[in-house]
């Protein structure tokens, strides 16, 4: 099957994935949120603003890079889609600014969001402390540790940070917790999700926003080369960034997606985070779809270098996409994304994130299956620096 209609339907699911398994309180407050964010997307003052928001503060168009050394070595040509030069350094931003923008629209003045590694948590503080909404952000205190820079950030920006000590204290037991704020808050607070993922409307509502990412690759790409792609590569946490890749080209059918999934470790229960390579089908926070979980159904702890990549459950459209067949998806580890930062940093002068660097560290297998000279967009979802830290010391350097 090709789908090429805008997804998903009434019930908000993509196939069997999708859907709003959430407290019965929140149903009324997402039907709020589906209702005016659909108009909101139809009123060109909305649209108009937002484009406004993204050229003069985000920085928007981000550059389409030629990577001239990658594809002399592949034998592919090869082009880099820049979201490593968006404002606070990664894509986050985009789908921050368009909740926030909507949460003015509903009249909602209080934000709430999750973070994990905090680069969302980063994100909505910065689009908060610049449309002058209140932003808490709930972070696991083991995230907390791990990520202090971050935390410090959010709190230049004015938000107040909680620290979550349930369960691992990571993303998932933020998420949770975000959740509960929400349901005892409905009314004045609008919680923004980091990803594609979640309850309907946040799946296609985050893609939307994220879109611009697709929009203005095919623009590019169509006048640099006068043709599509062969291919889209992208790695997949949640799935905004490669969803916001994807999205524009469903049409295109010749136009191949791959996304890229944390190996990690291996490929044991618990060493990775390769929802498609690992998991079945399950409902986690709010939604319904491939979940790493045992034998009785406990969703299980994963593993990455990354900590955007790691986590157990992975957006409905690509789950749907994927059992169509129109999506693939393969595995990077730990050690071929830290190679991939290596070999971006060294040939093309560009340190990726470690998400993003998943996307470079299977180039070479992802470039065998392209024909001689065909063409791919790789997405640089964020930038390094965030991580520079880590990778010295998973590598043993002292600096
Ligand atoms: C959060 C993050 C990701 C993973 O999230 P997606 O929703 O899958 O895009 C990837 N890259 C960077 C730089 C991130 O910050």
């Amino acid at each position: 099957m090709n789908p090429t209609q805008t997804m998903p339907d009434a019930r908000g699911r993509f196939g069997k994935f999708g859907g709003r398994y959430v407290p019965e309180t929140l149903i009324p407050v997402l039907d709020d949120v589906t209702r005016i964010y659909l108009e909101a997307k139809a009123d060109p003052t909305f649209q108009a603003e937002l484009t406004r928001l993204l050229t003069e503060f985000v920085g928007r168009p981000t550059q389409l890079t030629f990577a001239g050394s990658l594809s002399a070595r592949f034998k592919r040509r090869i082009y880099l889609k820049r979201e490593d030069l968006c404002h606070t350094g990664a894509h986050k931003i985009n789908n921050a600014l368009g909740q926030a923008l909507l949460a003015k629209r509903i009249g909602k003045k209080r934000i709430i969001a999750e973070t994990g590694a905090g680069q969302h948590g980063v994100a909505t503080a910065t689009a908060c402390a610049l449309l002058g909404l209140q932003c808490r952000v709930y972070m696991g205190v083991e995230d907390m540790r791990r990520q202090a820079p971050n935390v410090f950030r959010m709190k230049l920006l004015g938000t107040e940070v909680i620290g979550v000590e349930s369960g691992t204290k990571t993303l998932k037991d933020a998420v949770n917790e975000a959740l509960r704020d929400w349901v005892t808050n409905p009314t004045s607070t609008h919680y923004i999700i980091g990803s594609a993922l979640g309850p309907h409307p946040y799946p296609m509502m985050v893609r939307d926003f994220q879109a611009v990412i697709g929009i203005e690759a095919r623009r590019q790409i169509l006048e640099r080369e006068g043709r599509l792609p062969d291919a889209l590569v992208a790695c997949v946490g949640g799935g905004s960034n490669s969803i916001g890749l994807f999205y524009p080209f469903l049409a295109d059918t010749s136009v191949r997606f791959i996304g890229v999934e944390a190996g990690g470790r291996g490929p044991n229960l618990g060493e990775h985070a390769a929802r498609f390579d690992g998991g079945r089908f399950g409902v986690f926070q709010g939604m319904a779809s491939y979940v790493l979980q045992d034998d009785d159904g406990q969703v299980v702890g994963t593993h990455s270098v990354s900590a955007g990549l790691d986590y157990a459950s992975i957006g409905p459209e690509h789950a749907w996409l994927r059992d169509l067949g129109r999506a693939e998806y393969r595995r990077c580890s730990d050690a071929q994304a830290l190679a991939g930062v290596h070999l971006l940093a060294e040939t093309e002068g560009i340190i990726p994130a470690l998400e993003s660097a998943h996307a470079i560290g299977v180039l070479d297998e992802i470039a065998a299956t392209v024909p001689e000279n065909g063409i791919l967009i790789v997405n640089i979802s964020g930038r390094g620096d965030k991580d520079v830290a880590e990778i010295a010391r998973t590598e043993g350097v002292t600096w």
